[in-house]
Order: C-alpha cells, then sequence, then structure tokens
C-alpha cells in the first residue's frame, strides 16, 4: 500500500505522542521547587482593595482587572515608542496538553493561574518559579461532557485564599500561600453534565460562580458562597424548572410564561459559564447567561416564546441574588447564540450626555450598549457580517429576523455560526482611546432541524441536524465556506457603534486582548503569534512566535519598578477541537505554557520540535450507506472533540493518522473506554455496535481521502 508523509505541526506531533505514548502524556515536564518565604500580609484582598483595584496600577488582582471588567491597565513603562524592546523574562511549561484560556491574577509580585484539567498554580511573578501547585485530581472522562474543552480561565484571591471551579462542579478553597485545600463544595448535581470552566468574582466576601453544560441538557444558574467555609448563600436559576413546582423567585414566575412545551424535560439551558461584571455605587451583579439547550427552539419551547433568561444579561443583587432587570440579546435563541460573553462597564458620553453603560458583543454579532442602571438598550450594531437579522428595532430593542432563520422551512446558511461573530475571548476597553476591542470571527454553519432528537437527548444535545453541519467535503462549496472563515481584531466605538479600524487573521479563535495606557494593544492569535499593536491605530509595533495557538488573554503588572506582559498559551478550546477543516490544517498544536515578557528580556523558548507522522490508513471498503451512517452518528458524537471530517484541530488525536494497533482495538477504544483516563470515555451505552463500527469505517474513509489527497 502507498504511504503518505506528512509534514505535521507539532499539536499533531503531541496528538501522536498521546496515541502512542499513553503513560507519559500527561507527565510534569518541570519538577516543582520549593516555595520561598511569602509574607501572607501580601495576600489580605479585601473589598476595599479590589473596589480601589483601578488604582493598584501594579497588580491584576480580579478577573477583568477591575469589577468593570475592563481590560485596561494605566502602566505605560512599555509603551508604543519602545515596545519593539520587549522580550521574554521567563515562562514555565504546564504538565497538561489541552487548552489553556486562564487571566493570571497577580498580587504583589506573585502569580495565580490556571490550566487545563482545572488544575491551579502560583508563582513569583518576576522569574516564574513555581512556589506551590494544587492539582484538584477531575475525572478524566468527564471531558466527554465538555463542549468546549477542559479548560479552566482562572481564578479570584480574597482574604489570603485562592478561589477556583474545577470540571466537575466543584468550588475550590485553597491557602494562597501554600496551595493547601482548605475546603471544597460541589456546587452541581454530579449526577448531571455540568462543568465549571469560569472564574469566579468575589463580592463582599461571597464567591459567584455559573457552570456550563448547555450543549447536554442542565439547567442553568448561578450561585453565591461564603468565602469562609463555603456555605451557599443564595442561587439564581437563569431558566425556569417544573411549573407544577413552586417557583425558586418571582423572576422564575414570570419568566415561565416565555417558555412552551414541557422545557425543564430537556434541561432548558442558559448557562452562567464566564461573563460577570460588578458595579459597586449601583450595588449590580451583571451575568450574561447561555444558549438554549436543547438549541433549537422548535424541539425545546415548540410554539416559540422568548424563553427568559436565554442569551440575556440579567442583573442582580449581589447580596441576596435578587433579579432587578434583564436584556435579551437573542428572543427565543435557536443558534447557541450566547449572551456568556464579556461584559464591560463604562462611562461614556453618547450624544452628549453622560451614560453609565454595559456593553457586550455576544455571539449573535451585535454590538449592545445598554444602560446599566437601568438595562434600557441604548444601541446595537452587527459588528460582523449576519444572516438571521437585518438590526435592531430602536423602539422594541428587539433583532428585527430574516424569513427562515430558525430554519423551520428549510435547511439555513447561517452567520455567525455557533462559535459566534465574537465567543468568550475577553475584549479591553480603553478609556484613553474610547474604543472597545473585540476579538472577532467569523465560522459559518448550516442549520437545520433534527427530526430524530429524542435519540440523542443527554449527549451533544442540539436539535440540530448533524447531516448538514460542518464543511462540504465537495471541493468547489469547501473552498467558497472556507473562504469565509477568518479572525480579526475590531476596534469599535461604542459611542457611534462604528469601526475605526480592523485587524485580518486568516485564522478563527484568536486570543483575548489587553489594552495600555502605553497606547498598547496586545493579543495571541490562533497561528502562534503574539503581538503588540498600537490601540489607537492598529499598527503592528511587535511580535513573538510563542510555538502554540494562544486563546486566552494577556495582562500586566509591576513588581520592583519593572512592568511585565504575561500570557498563557496553549491551543485548545471549542473550535480547537471540532472546527475540523474549517481550521485549514495551519494552526499550531498545543503547547501549555505561561510566557511573561519585560522590556530587553533576553530568554529564549526551546526549538519547537516537528516530527513526520505517516498517513497509513487500512483500505476502505466498506459501502456509501455505512460511511453515511458513521459520517451521522461521528457528527452528533465526535466532531465536538475529534473536529468536523475527523480533521483535528491539533488538540485531540487526528483520527486519520491513527496508527495500525489503535484500529486493532478500536472497540476497546470507542466502545469499552480503555483510554478513558486521557478523557475518551467508552461510547457503549451511547451507540450501537452498528453505528460504532460505522463510524470506523468513516474514519477510515476520511483517512483515505486525504491519502489520496495528498498523493
Ligand atoms: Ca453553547
Amino acid at each position: 500500500m502507498k504511504q503518505s508523509v506528512k509534514f505535521l505541526l507539532p499539536g499533531t506531533a503531541i496528538m501522536l505522542a498521546v496515541l502512542l505514548w499513553v503513560s507519559a502524556c500527561e507527565r510534569a515536564e518541570q519538577p516543582a521547587t520549593t516555595a520561598s518565604a511569602i509574607d501572607p500580609v501580601s495576600f489580605a484582598i479585601n473589598a476595599e482593595r479590589i473596589l480601589n483595584a483601578d488604582s493598584e496600577t501594579a497588580n491584576w488582582l480580579t478577573h477583568g482587572r477591575t469589577y468593570d471588567e475592563q481590560r485596561f491597565s494605566p502602566l505605560d513603562a512599555i509603551n508604543d515608542s519602545n515596545v519593539g524592546e520587549l522580550g521574554l523574562a521567563w515562562y514555565y511549561d504546564y504538565p497538561v496538553k489541552r487548552g489553556m484560556e486562564a487571566t493570571p491574577i497577580v498580587v504583589d509580585g506573585i502569580m495565580f493561574t490556571t490550566s487545563a484539567w482545572s488544575m491551579v498554580f502560583s508563582h513569583d511573578a518576576r522569574t516564574g518559579e513555581l512556589l506551590w501547585s494544587h492539582d484538584p485530581k477531575v475525572p478524566k472522562e468527564w471531558a466527554v461532557k465538555l463542549c468546549c474543552d477542559v479548560v479552566n480561565r482562572g481564578v479570584a484571591i480574597w482574604e489570603g485564599r485562592i478561589y477556583s471551579g474545577t470540571i466537575d462542579g466543584r468550588l475550590l478553597a485553597l491557602d494562597a500561600a501554600t496551595g493547601d485545600l482548605l475546603w471544597e463544595v460541589q456546587t452541581t448535581d454530579i449526577d448531571k453534565p455540568y462543568s465549571i470552566t469560569g472564574a469566579p468574582r468575589i463580592i463582599d466576601g461571597k464567591i459567584i460562580i455559573g457552570n456550563g453544560g448547555a450543549e447536554y441538557g442542565v439547567r442553568g444558574y448561578v450561585s453565591a458562597y461564603d468565602v469562609d467555609d463555603g456555605s451557599l448563600v443564595w442561587r439564581f436559576h437563569t431558566v425556569p424548572g417544573d411549573p407544577e413546582k413552586p417557583f425558586e423567585s418571582a423572576a422564575m414566575e414570570m419568566a415561565a410564561k416565555t417558555w412552551n412545551g414541557e422545557w425543564w424535560k430537556l434541561g432548558g439551558g442558559g448557562t452562567v459559564w464566564d461573563s460577570m461584571a460588578y458595579d459597586p455605587e449601583l450595588d449590580l451583579l451583571y451575568i450574561g447567561t447561555g444558549n438554549g439547550s436543547p438549541w433549537n427552539q422548535q424541539i425545546r419551547s415548540p410554539g416559540g416564546g422568548d424563553n427568559l433568561f436565554l442569551s440575556s444579561i440579567v442583573a442582580l443583587r449581589p447580596d441576596t441574588g435578587e433579579y432587578v432587570w434583564h436584556y435579551q440579546t437573542t428572543p427565543g435563541e435557536s443558534w447557541d447564540y450566547t449572551a456568556a460573553q464579556h461584559m464591560i462597564l463604562a462611562d461614556i458620553d453618547i450624544d452628549g450626555t453622560p451614560r453609565k453603560v454595559i456593553m457586550q458583543a455576544p455571539k449573535n454579532g451585535f454590538f449592545y450598549v445598554l444602560d446599566r442602571v437601568s438595562g434600557e438598550f441604548i444601541s446595537g450594531q452587527a459588528f460582523v457580517p449576519m444572516t438571521w437579522a437585518t438590526g435592531i428595532d430602536p423602539e422594541t430593542g428587539r433583532p428585527m429576523e430574516t424569513a427562515n432563520a430558525r430554519f423551520t422551512d428549510e435547511p439555513a446558511f447561517a452567520l455567525p455560526g455557533p462559535p459566534g461573530g465574537h465567543n468568550w475571548m475577553p475584549m479591553s476597553y480603553s478609556p484613553l482611546t474610547g474604543l472597545v476591542y473585540i476579538p472577532a470571527q467569523q465560522i459559518p454553519f448550516v442549520f437545520g432541524h433534527d427530526g430524530d432528537y429524542a435519540a440523542k437527548q443527554g449527549l451533544w444535545n442540539t436539535g440540530i441536524a448533524a447531516v448538514y453541519a460542518g464543511i462540504p467535503d465537495d471541493p468547489d462549496q469547501q473552498a467558497a465556506v472556507l473562504s469565509m472563515v477568518k479572525g480579526e481584531i475590531i476596534a469599535w466605538d461604542p459611542r457611534t457603534q462604528k469601526d475605526i479600524w480592523r485587524i485580518q487573521h486568516d485564522q478563527t479563535s484568536n486570543g483575548g486582548l489587553l489594552s495600555t495606557a502605553g497606547n498598547l494593544l496586545f493579543q495571541g492569535d490562533a497561528k502562534g503569534e503574539f503581538a503588540a499593536y498600537t490601540a489607537d491605530s492598529g499598527d503592528k509595533l511587535w511580535s513573538t512566535d510563542v510555538q502554540t495557538g494562544v486563546v486566552a488573554a494577556p495582562v500586566t503588572f509591576e513588581v520592583d519598578g519593572d512592568q511585565y506582559v504575561s500570557i498563557v498559551v496553549g491551543w485548545g478550546g471549542s473550535i480547537a477541537l471540532f472546527a475540523g477543516k474549517a481550521l485549514k490544517d495551519s494552526a499550531y498544536g498545543n503547547k501549555s505554557r505561561l510566557l511573561t515578557f519585560k522590556l530587553g528580556g533576553t530568554e529564549t523558548l526551546p526549538a519547537s520540535e516537528q516530527q513526520r507522522v505517516v498517513l497509513d490508513p487500512p483500505v476502505s471498503t466498506a459501502d456509501a450507506q455505512t460511511i453515511a451512517l458513521g459520517k451521522i452518528s461521528y457528527a452528533n458524537r465526535c466532531m465536538v472533540c475529534h473536529g468536523d471530517g475527523a480533521v483535528s484541530g491539533g488538540v485531540i488525536p487526528d483520527l486519520r493518522y491513527l496508527p495500525a494497533a489503535k484500529h486493532d482495538i478500536w472497540d476497546a477504544i470507542v466502545r469499552d473506554g480503555a483510554l478513558a483516563s486521557l478523557g475518551m470515555a467508552g461510547f457503549g451505552d451511547a451507540l450501537s455496535k452498528e453505528q460504532t463500527d460505522a463510524v470506523h469505517a468513516y474514519v477510515i474513509e476520511r483517512a483515505n481521502f486525504a491519502l489520496k489527497k495528498s498523493n
């Protein structure tokens, strides 16, 4: 048989290493060093310090640096005149190979961050020296209960303790000086596919934490826990439960009037999986809520309805969880258009009047400016091309949907696709330029109603017909669709709702943003470049190769008079897992690292390894009917991690490159869970033998297709 040798990027090499040398896959790459003395007084982060976080220019005390989540730093020692001298000060390799999405917290020269699999780390921020690490030992097979990789977006600090969530729904309290576990609490029903990937926020001694799982049939909520002992203070459900039972709140009674059918049996969704902000003066906590579960409203709430509080910004009292107001970005959500994306609070002049606003660029592609006192809609404009709506009615604040946007008549081509015009990657707002910087993207999708929904309830649970999803195999169609896939930085003026400039990336799923008083804007991208641009005009001034795709957002801080810029790198997240062909085989794979830069830094990264691997599949002998069954079963069960078209994004094994030894034990892996400890759960309960055989046939067909193409 002919063999094709393909020169692969490091991610593919890594994933083959995972396949071939299973036991080595999660081995630590650097030994932990012992802690130097830390003054615990340094960690006395109380309400007053976080309220005044903006004045602590040297630190990055809370997820968005300040409660308003602007992700703007007043530091300017590194600026548009000297950023060319920026060099690596230190780096640290983490013992994981999955998506890295954390925003580090920096307090008085000590850094706290997280990695994939919910691990927590503390470093000396000047040298990178590891002070401690904590592994909550999450069950690896929980990975199949996460839509979007086993990521974690960071910690919160309060009174000498670090608080962090885990993918299996626990909230941890760690000693900030030692990493010792002080308490942990299960925040979710362990029998349901909930997960925590978001960073906690802490308001006046209450840890605010949400969860994910709306791709798998859960009911969303956000909770507040007492910092001292982890006792539950309040819980706010975002969608109503069974109306036969007492409503948890008046808000749920109101929300239930906007639903139809028996949604509570399907979960409902509306998970608060990432974004929050807080206005201390108004004493309002803002939460962003997720998509419907399942996505397809025809199934979830037959007959329609707004389905509150899906895809909404909701204002709550942080002391009690009491509802104050809401604004729903996507009434009757049916496309995975979450409003769980980054929200920024700012005071800006609109038409000559100072307004307290909250701003969001959620997945649905509109940039929203709302009055954050009342929730009143001020303005909203599309920041990316969209097919589902023509605009927002300025009177009602509701989107004006296009015909068949809800794919009720026939399948509908859609922009944005489910990954959104903007996903979780943090934006940044510079009060100096008055601009919001959006890490935007474009990735199309075809939505079709799934007439076979009941069979899939409880797993990848969207109600969308998988047969239409993904990038077409036909070369012309494929080229046309791929030409639409891109990423951008958009500098957006929220006062006029217009773009001022755009930077184009040919890859989607690029990193979050940081702006500074040095007239700089920092971003890492999907192809592994970390760059600095001028914040006012978007001119690229500096860049460096970080050897892996970047999705996280950078931070900056100061220690001993030196300004540093840090970024967690490591390719992963939803698009890296499922996008497959849409990633154009061009992304780096995963190298999970923390990189810290300063002016004159002279550290260098070790050479990036590349390996030759052989595409050597068995000959495809299956008939077209089997391959078709395999394609649908694959799309329903496997695509979410292994990628559209069996093309990996470089994080998870590319099944087309399976070695013969793995083909031989296909059933043991796919049906019985032989690799569950690596995150590959067995699907013997979810798929029939006929289906897993068909998936195998489909994967072999895809590999033969790739072999033919490469010869
Ligand atoms: Ca979702």
